[in-house]
């Protein structure tokens, strides 16, 4: 058992039903990488006393932290405390502070129902964790070497305990070095392309560093990451950014629009605007919502779908956008082009995907040609 080790239990018959998306689970895989920990395994559980108990022993035979979300609520069905009580050996008895306080936090709206009185129980091992938010509180539990601690469901009380009261005790018992993160980012390359070029430095990165490849909107994101010195990651970028060569536009923050709005900028370029065909504003949302650096061209306003009737805001250039329709076999191609101070000829390009990451990767392509002739030029 790595003492990095985290396992998430998700509680509430709803994930399963599919009527509520797991994002406790995506939240706190984030949280856990940035302090130092892994999470390893979630599982989504129904609102079953035996179900919830096992998988409370199991889980804590094998990891060091057990987190748990939901199933904190003072209906019948919310039986998370129960599981774990049963999987202890523990017996459940109601503290008189935590009864105090639920009953005062009622006092508001008259006489509070019997049934929050389960969420006055407790376990002699159990810490309880405030939450001044909701009526669910939290517990953190040490036993035979081991944390257990059990969050509410609801995302932001979830949040805020996590933040404000498991996060630092965590940090204190495991005195864990943080995790460092860098990414290097490139467009118009496919996953499997760029894994074949970076070739060692995914498959065997150095000694202490962890990489992944991913695709996202935006193009494919080569990740290290660290839990040692955060300059065993300088080597590795250093590599992915010249393996990736002309496809690499950036790193860590670095976003695809505001490196186009820079380039323009330094290249006499004070304004852009654009004018795009069928998506959906993809182009204009994303420019809209890149704040403007010192020195960067400024985006004053895009066009959609107007046919050629209107006349697109005056700007230095004016990027033009046209996503035709998918081909017979699902494929997607972009036209682009540019005029103004500086032209760029009409061209065609290929994306992937489908759905709304159709239409961004349609502007982070307008966007990423615009880029590679202005990088061409500037050498
Ligand atoms: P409460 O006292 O507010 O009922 P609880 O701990 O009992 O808190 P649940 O009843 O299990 O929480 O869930 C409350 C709501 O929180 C759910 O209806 C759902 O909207 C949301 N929720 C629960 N679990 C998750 C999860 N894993 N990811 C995202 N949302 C969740
Ligand atoms: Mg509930």
């Amino acid at each position: 058992m790595s003492d990095r080790d985290v396992e998430l239990l998700s509680i509430g018959s709803e994930l399963l039903l599919g009527e509520t998306v797991d994002t406790n689970a995506a939240f706190l895989g984030a949280e856990l990488a940035r302090i130092g920990l892994r999470l390893r395994l979630v599982r989504q559980l129904p609102d079953d006393v035996g179900i919830i108990a096992d998988a409370f022993a199991e889980a804590r035979g094998r990891r060091a932290v057990v987190l748990a979300t939901g199933g904190l609520g003072p209906t019948h069905d919310d039986l998370t405390r129960d599981g774990l009580a049963g999987s202890l050996g523990e017996p459940l008895t109601e503290d008189p502070a935590l009864r105090a306080e639920l009953e005062e936090r009622f006092r508001a709206y008259g006489r509070m129902p019997a049934s929050n009185l389960r969420q006055a129980m407790v376990i002699p091992s159990a810490e309880i964790l405030p939450n001044p938010i909701g009526s669910a509180s939290g517990w953190w539990v040490e036993r035979d070497g081991s944390v257990t601690v059990l969050l509410p469901g609801v995302p932001a009380e979830m949040r805020r305990m996590w933040t404000e009261e498991v996060r630092p005790r965590i940090a204190r018992r495991f005195t864990l070095p943080p995790l460092v993160i860098r990414t290097v980012k490139a467009f118009g390359i496919g996953e499997s392309m760029a894994a074949e070029r970076l070739g060692d430095l995914l498959d065997a990165p150095p000694h202490g560093v962890e990489a992944g490849i991913y695709a996202r909107d935006d193009g494919v994101h080569v990740r290290f990451s660290t839990a040692g010195d955060p300059g065993l990651l300088d080597e590795p970028v250093a590599a992915a950014l010249d393996a990736l060569g002309d496809d690499a536009y950036g790193t860590d923050d670095d976003d695809l629009a505001s490196a186009v709005l820079g380039a323009l900028g330094r290249g006499g370029v004070a304004t852009l605007a654009t004018w795009e065909a069928d998506t959906g504003g993809a182009l204009l949302a994303i420019l809209a919502a890149t704040s403007p650096a010192e020195g960067s061209a400024r985006f004053v306003g895009g066009l959609l779908d107007a046919g050629g009737a209107a006349s697109a805001p005056i700007a230095d250039v004016l990027l033009q956008l046209a996503l035709p329709a998918q081909d017979a076999h699902g494929r997607s191609r972009v036209e682009v082009a540019m005029s103004g101070r500086i032209p760029l000829a009409r061209r065609t390009l290929r994306i992937h995907g489908s759905g709304p990451q159709r239409l961004r990767r349609a502007a982070f392509a307008a966007l990423d040609a615009v880029r590679r002739e202005l990088s061409s030029s500037d050498r």
